[in-house]
């Protein structure tokens, strides 16, 4: 009857291998449905079940502290329980998929070349303060002590364990390059764990460090993971975009940032459907208008606007486009370049919003004014501030304001602004023009090739240049082929595991639950037999197609407990499994099963005989 499925292993496993070539030069992203899913069923070990046997605890309903629809579906599915504030239990159900997630990272750093150990999640203190961390990493590092009241971190990374070991271990450029990588458990405490387990504050980590002789070898090896990390999403069956990130405060250059595309992300992103440019907002650049300032056309007038104090109102009431407004920020610059203390203002169209980081990178360190500092710099609240009439106070215009005419902004006085106004005319030219707001949709990508639109990302995967950072601090040196002590370089890689499973589920989900893409599906496919408790034929069916399934290879889970069919494939549709086969007394008289895909809107019959080669049709295609 299965004869078909005997051949089902065989046949994916070759299609898998065919198409798990490493794709040379695949360095591009991917912004739509990925080209080449891989099945990844038969690489690894299928663990096969029975509902009787395993452990699900649905819930009708999610928590309601759960804010985000991953983690409302991870709790309703059992995934997943809490236990305290960002720290989880994986049940069973979770596990799998973790695991699956696990599987795919591990073969491909695997392939890339990088070399698998597994480090202490308890870490002495002294390495921390050997590289300079123990102060600097903050509220987030949990610390504690021993018996001997010896400081000790519960790692929330790695880059000073593995240092340590390489420092050690390793003492000639014959030696170099290498990768170490871990997939282990991190704690971070962070100050507003949420979103279930993709800001939890214990979660599973795959970190990777490399080592090298030169900064040339870094970026070949840097280049190695950015093509190995875009397989590995693309595996997983994500809509994944890799992004030019901010290095933050870990240091070091070059940095791209992996991220899931969900509406519910933390991260604003930038890209150009025209091209491969994409940045987190960020770090977007915003390109100075082309074709510099046009001539002052009108007059300077003095314009009430009673309790106008945001430029969309005060565009409303003149009725002029807002992007012709500027809004101006009070900020008091504590950086090195500024006298402390010393007030300024940022000018913006009133469209545009301040990105604080190019702010900061502009002028220094600088916080925002009080209203009382601005009430005693401009004599006049919030609201109705301006650059006109001000002396001794430094205005630093962002481009695209340096670039206007008759534009309109606060007069310094309550209930009034001005129009028509005009730098060199009616104020001095800005003390400083530079990038200073986060890009818009429709701003002119910055590699010239077309315009930028937004989206919103999750990230999964981080790659890093770090450079001597770490390695200088900790002293990792190596003898180079003239014998001399140099320096290592170093590149670090993670992969949120654990948060990639939140993050699928916010990719893929329905009215019914987890739409999980067929790589990391708990199962790949359920039967459901109808009354299996009571008609021996089911029974006899339903066992013997799981039989077949199971030496096929297939990850499937037999429901044997005898609910109500609603209550099954409810449960079966939360929990996002792909595909069902329902085994009844009726179909069986015709020598049929019923199928249905996840998404599919209506089962249809299949043939007994054909069930192998269709699932095998199904699975491979996934
Ligand atoms: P984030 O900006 O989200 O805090 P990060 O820059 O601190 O991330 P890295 O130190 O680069 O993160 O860690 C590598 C990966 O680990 C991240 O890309 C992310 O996928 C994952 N990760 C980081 N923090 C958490 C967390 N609190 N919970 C779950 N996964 C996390
Ligand atoms: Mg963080």
């Amino acid at each position: 009857m299965f004869a078909a499925v005997s051949q089902l292993r065989l046949a994916c496993a070759a299609r898998h291998a065919a198409s798990s070539l490493p794709a040379a030069g695949s360095q591009r992203n991917h912004f739509g449905p990925p080209s080449s899913r891989i099945a990844v069923f038969f690489r690894l070990a299928p663990i096969p079940m029975r509902t009787s046997r395993f452990f699900l605890s649905t819930l009708k309903e999610a928590p309601a502290d759960a804010e985000v629809v991953s983690h409302k579906l991870m709790l309703r599915a059992g995934m997943i329980k809490r236990l305290a504030g960002g720290i989880y239990t994986w049940m069973p159900l979770g596990l799998r998929v973790v695991r699956k997630v696990e599987a795919i990272v591990r073969e491909e750093m695997d392939r890339a070349g990088a070399i698998e150990l597994s480090m202490p999640a308890v870490q002495p203190g002294e390495l921390w303060q050997e590289s300079g961390r123990w102060e600097k990493y903050g509220p987030e590092l949990l610390r504690c002590k021993d018996r001997h009241q010896r400081d000790f971190v519960i790692g929330p990374t790695h880059e000073e364990v593995i240092t340590d070991v390489v420092r050690r271990e390793v003492k000639s450029y014959r030696q170099l390059p290498l990768h170490f990588y871990q997939i282990q458990v991190k704690f971070r405490d962070e100050i507003r764990p949420r979103f279930g387990v993709m800001r939890g504050r214990e979660f599973l980590m795959k970190d990777g460090y490399s080592f090298h002789a030169s900064f040339e070898d870094l970026q070949r090896e840097y280049r190695n993971m950015f093509a190995t990390y875009t397989r590995i999403f693309d595996r997983l069956g994500l809509k994944f975009r890799a992004v030019a990130a901010d290095t933050g405060s870990i240091g070091g250059t070059g940095s791209h940032e992996f991220h899931v595309l969900a509406e519910s992300g933390e991260d604003a992103l930038a890209y150009c459907p025209q091209s491969d440019y994409a940045a987190n907002v960020e770090l977007a650049e915003a390109l100075a208008p082309a074709g510099g300032r046009p001539p002052a056309g009108n007059a300077l007038q003095k314009v009430a606007t009673p309790g106008r104090t945001r430029c969309e109102d005060v565009a409303d009431l003149l009725g002029v486009a807002l992007h012709t407004t500027v809004k101006a920020i009070a900020v008091v610059l504590a950086g090195s370049e500024a006298a402390a203390g010393a007030f300024a203002l940022i000018l913006l169209r009133g469209d545009h919003s301040l990105n604080e980081l190019k702010a900061q990178k502009l002028l220094g360190e600088f916080r925002f004014a009080r209203d009382d500092e601005i009430q005693a710099a401009l004599g006049c609240q919030p609201g109705y501030i301006g650059p006109v009439g001000i002396s001794g106070i430094a205005v630093h215009a962002d481009s695209s304001v340096a670039a206007m005419a008759d534009f309109v902004c606060g007069a310094n006085e309550a209930g009034f602004h001005l129009t028509g106004v005009n730098f060199a005319r009616d104020l001095p030219e800005p003390t400083r023009v530079g990038d200073l707001r986060n890009v818009i949709a429709g701003d002119p990508s910055p590699d010239g090739k077309g315009r930028l639109e937004l989206c919103r990302g999750i990230e999964v995967g981080h790659i890093f240049q770090l450079r001597k950072k770490y390695a200088e601090a900790l002293k990792c040196s190596f003898l180079d082929e003239g014998g001399q002590s140099r320096i290592m370089e170093m590149g670090c890689y993670g992969i949120g595991v654990t948060r990639i499973v939140g993050a699928a589920i916010e990719q893929g989900h329905d009215e019914r639950g987890i739409v999980f893409p067929a790589a990391i599906a708990p199962f790949a496919v359920c039967i459901v037999p109808m009354g299996y408790g009571k008609s021996a034929a089911v029974r006899a069916a339903a066992d013997a197609l799981y039989a077949e399934l199971v030496a096929a290879g297939v990850d499937v889970l037999l429901d044997d407990r005898n609910e109500r069919p609603g209550v099954m494939f409810a449960e079966m549709e939360l929990i996002g499994v792909p595909h069902r086969v329902v085994v009844g007394e009726r179909g069986l008289a015709e020598g049929r099963f019923e199928y249905k895909g996840r998404l599919d809107s209506e089962p249809r019959m299949v043939a007994m005989a054909e069930i192998g080669r269709f699932l095998q049709d199904r699975l491979c295609a996934a």
